[in-house]
């Protein structure tokens, strides 16, 4: 985090706590539901209450909210914490909620013996009915009435397995003229008879949020608990229930959930897209997960740095995927080597250069790096350049090939271009060339200074490779607000690949999970699709940024 930056409001209330003595250290924890990967809404989570521990000497642990058996996987237990780690956070315990089943279980006797808690068996569409509505107060039915004794018994059965699912709930005996609904007798437990992942068939009961996140929260002694906005209204009871509870006073934060524009972010309809092979996987490098960044090329750098400006309020909006694409392009540049590799090949002949003679030039691996180091590209007389970098009538202020005109190759030599060769249909076969011997990269005397540099690849020693182009996922900017099915939105090019390009023989080394710039074209990440014979990269964000150009003051 940049020092620079002011306080945001769950700093200002830690220091605040650590000055008053409240708390001595801190301890924060994710809760992610086993239900999904994680996208970048979570990222901004991560940094956050991973963040604010760090700065504050304090720890974070990682808890997974399985409290709903049906929608939970170890797969996506497993992914959770590949991507966090990925991040560069690492928790202090990796904890599940359903590990607090019994514990859960004991608070809810102790609120029974405390008169604080009562059996229910109306249905679910009685329990709505008699809450009333916001503006009308709910009412009591004759079941709050049992006695500590039957609800005891009750709840114990429910545990049990006498009863089926919905027969009965248990409810926290608040107030039914609460102004917040969510305080007019919650639901504490019901019943469903299903296997969890983890627990397997031991419970039939199974706690609600509102009485398993702050219970759990209290239990590992978690001193600030931070939620997106819609929890809100859910302090009143994380609160009560610590207090009659009498267990340790965490206390629950609230920020606004960050979205992206041109995509969607929530987990169901990410589940979709997967479920609809509309994209590839979770990991599809459209898709706005952590998983699906990771394989694009984003870096875990470019993430934390982008949750870090965009910071943290208390109104929900989208933020731009440009201003994340600017960040990503950032890390990049300092840290991706960079290679050449043409995309639409045209053959050019260097008509000078002796026949089967191979150069093995000094190329730089990064002009950013603090100490370069260098690789080996291999020249000779056959190359392929862009078909877009030649033109046969060029207009004024061309800087590339041209007929009579020179260019640089980059870490070569300077060539002039000196006659065409065209197929039948009148499409250029080959560009012949000369080239300047004097004019080699790093000891030229040829004294001549053309104005373009082009990329290039040596036919003989090029390696064939598969480019993935992406693009937004969805045509519309602001999809939380769309008119329809935000499927109707799906950007038709969101992928175009280019099945033939050519690269640069030290791409055949290329590692997953490193950026490469190509030259003049963009950032790309090796894909896990290919093998050496066939190399796949994925564009992870172009050269140009469009972002910082708007927003230069
Ligand atoms: P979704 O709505 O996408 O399904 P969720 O809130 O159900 O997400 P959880 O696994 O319950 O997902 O979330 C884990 C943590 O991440 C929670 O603390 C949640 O508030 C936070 N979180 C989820 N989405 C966002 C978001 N878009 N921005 C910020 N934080 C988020
Ligand atoms: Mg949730």
């Amino acid at each position: 985090m940049s020092e620079e930056r002011s306080l945001n409001f769950i700093e200002e209330i830690i220091e605040q706590d650590l000055a008053k003595g409240r708390h001595t250290s801190i301890l924060t924890r994710f809760p992610p539901e086993p239900n999904g990967y994680l996208h970048m809404g979570h990222a901004s989570s991560i940094c956050l209450n991973f963040g604010v521990a760090k700065k504050y000497g304090g720890k974070t642990n990682l808890r997974f909210d399985d409290t709903n058996p049906v929608t939970e996987d170890t797969e996506y237990v497993d992914s959770i914490k590949e991507d966090i780690q990925w991040l560069g956070f690492q928790w202090e315990k990796e904890l599940y909620a359903s590990d607090y089943f019994e514990t859960l279980y004991q608070y809810a006797v102790r609120l029974i013996n405390k008169g604080l808690a009562y059996v229910d068996d109306s249905t679910s569409e009685e329990i709505a009915e008699q809450k009333g509505t916001p503006t009308q107060p709910g009412r009591r039915n004759r079941f709050a009435e049992r006695s500590i004794e039957e609800n005891l018994q009750l709840f114990e059965e429910m545990r049990a397995g006498k009863y089926k699912d919905g027969e009965k709930v248990l409810r926290a005996k608040i107030d039914m003229e609460s102004s917040n609904m969510l305080m007019r007798d919650p639901l504490l437990y019901r019943i469903r008879h299903v296997h969890h992942h983890r627990t397997g068939d031991k419970w039939c009961i199974y706690p609600m949020y509102d009485f398993a996140h702050g219970q759990s929260d209290s239990i590992e002694g978690i001193t600030h608990s931070i939620c997106t906005m819609e929890f809100v209204p859910h302090r009143e009871v994380y609160d009560w229930l610590i207090e009659k509870l009498e267990i340790f006073p965490s206390r629950q934060y609230e920020f606004a959930r960050r979205n992206l524009t041109y995509t969607v972010m929530s987990k169901r309809k990410l589940l979709q897209l997967v479920n609809n092979k509309i994209v590839a996987g979770w990991d599809d490098p459209r898709m706005p997960t952590i998983s699906g960044m990771r394989r694009r090329g984003y870096t875990p750098k470019s993430i934390r740095d982008f949750c870090d400006r965009i910071g943290i309020g208390k109104r929900d909006n989208s933020v731009d995927l440009g201003l994340l694409e600017h960040f990503v392009r950032e890390d990049l540049n300092k840290t991706a080597v960079r290679r050449m590799v043409v995309f639409d090949p045209v053959k050019v002949v260097i008509s000078n250069y002796p026949d089967g003679e191979v150069e093995m030039l000094q190329a730089e691996n990064n002009p950013e790096e603090e100490t370069i180091t260098y690789r080996e590209v291999p020249f000779c007389k056959e190359l392929y350049i862009e078909r877009e970098d030649f033109m046969e009538n060029p207009p004024k202020k061309y800087f590339r090939l041209a007929p009579g005109q020179m260019v640089r190759l980059k870490y070569a030599y300077i060539i002039q271009c000196d006659s065409i060769v065209k197929d039948e249909q009148g499409a250029i076969k080959e560009i012949h060339c000369s080239y300047l011997p004097e004019s080699k990269s790093g000891a030229d005397t040829s004294g001549v200074r053309p104005k373009g540099t082009l990329h290039w690849v040596s036919i003989a020693h090029a390696v064939s490779a598969e480019l993935r182009m992406y693009d937004r996922l969805f045509t519309e900017e602001d999809m939380d607000n769309v008119p329809g099915e935000y499927t109707d939105y799906l950007n038709p090019d969101s992928l175009k690949i280019i099945p033939n390009a050519y690269a640069e023989p030290a791409l055949k080394e290329a590692k997953l999970g490193e950026g490469y710039q190509f030259l003049r074209k963009g950032y790309f990440a090796l894909d896990k699709d290919g093998d050496a014979d066939h190399l796949v990269f994925n564009r992870a964000v172009g050269l140009k940024d469009s972002w910082a150009k708007e927003n230069k003051k």
